[in-house]
């Protein structure tokens, strides 16, 4: 069994939560990087993260099934004996007004997003439970706190999991488990890189720090919810987002 620390983030190719593993990484915590679709620079990642002096593995599932997710959970434990903190970060976007969205894009959303992070805590919790510790961090959204035209399903999707958040919290604080969520603003990755340049304007004029925010500065709260600093706080939604929403 690993002596470090062992984190399973998953999304975590690409983006923010690629952040995280790195971020980890550089504060002594072994990483299980989980990937939907094997990706071009994962071998780069790892050795970067093994710059630390920490373990890198990487283990594939897509959240929303839950099948896989059992599987990886399984291999996650099998490759460094333990799982004591969960990332729940993988996530994705299907904007559109209501009055045209399709079903199938209301349920995409909500099966990865709110259903996926269902589907890993489900199965890393027994292990949890079983050692008495451990720290679960979910990748909510400002606009699951405060919704945003044209992204009913995501705002759905992203709202669910504070209340998954609370009542998972109350539920395992006993077992020495805490639970938060995190609600980042518009940070500077793929997923907001599609935004034109006039809805960008459009959205630093709503957020009083006046711009938007970098992975590295919502990784950063993550360690610290991950870290010892956090020990008294659970059940929390803090949010990362320059003022946007108070
Ligand atoms: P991103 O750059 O689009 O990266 C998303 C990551 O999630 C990718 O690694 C992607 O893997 C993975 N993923 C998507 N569906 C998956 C599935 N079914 N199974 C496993 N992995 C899957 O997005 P990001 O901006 O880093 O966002 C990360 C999280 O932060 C998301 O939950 C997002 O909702 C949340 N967030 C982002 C912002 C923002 O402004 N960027 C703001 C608030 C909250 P593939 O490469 O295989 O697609």
């Amino acid at each position: 069994m690993s002596e470090r620390k062992v984190a399973l983030i998953t999304g975590a190719t690409r983006g923010i939560g690629k952040e995280i593993a790195l971020e980890l990484a550089q504060n002594g915590f072994d990483i299980a990087v989980n990937y939907r679709s094997m990706q071009e620079g994962m071998e780069d990642l790892k050795k970067e993260i093994e710059e630390y002096g920490v373990r890198c593995e990487f283990v594939g599932a897509d959240v929303a099934n839950f099948e896989q997710c059992e599987s990886m959970v399984k291999e996650t434990v099998e490759k460094f004996g333990k799982i004591d903190i969960l990332v729940n970060n993988a996530g994705i976007t299907k904007d559109g007004l209501i009055m045209r969205m399709k079903k199938e894009d209301f349920e995409a959303v909500i099966d990865i997003n709110l259903i996926g992070t269902f589907n890993v805590t489900r199965n890393v919790i027994p292990y949890m439970i079983k050692q008495k510790s451990g720290r679960i961090i979910n990748v909510s959204s400002v606009v699951g706190v405060a919704g945003n035209a044209g992204q009913t399903n995501y705002s759905a999707s992203k709202a669910g999991i504070i209340g998954f958040t609370k009542s998972l919290a109350k539920e395992v604080a006993s077992r020495n488990i805490l639970v938060n969520a995190i609600a980042p603003g518009f940070i500077d990755t793929d997923m907001t890189k599609v935004l034109s340049d006039n809805v960008k304007e459009g959205i630093n004029v709503q957020i009083p720090l006046r711009r938007m925010g970098s992975p590295k500065e919502v990784a950063k709260v993550v360690k610290f919810l991950a870290s010892e600093d956090s020990s008294y706080i659970t059940g929390q939604v803090i949010n990362i987002d320059g003022g946007m929403v108070m």
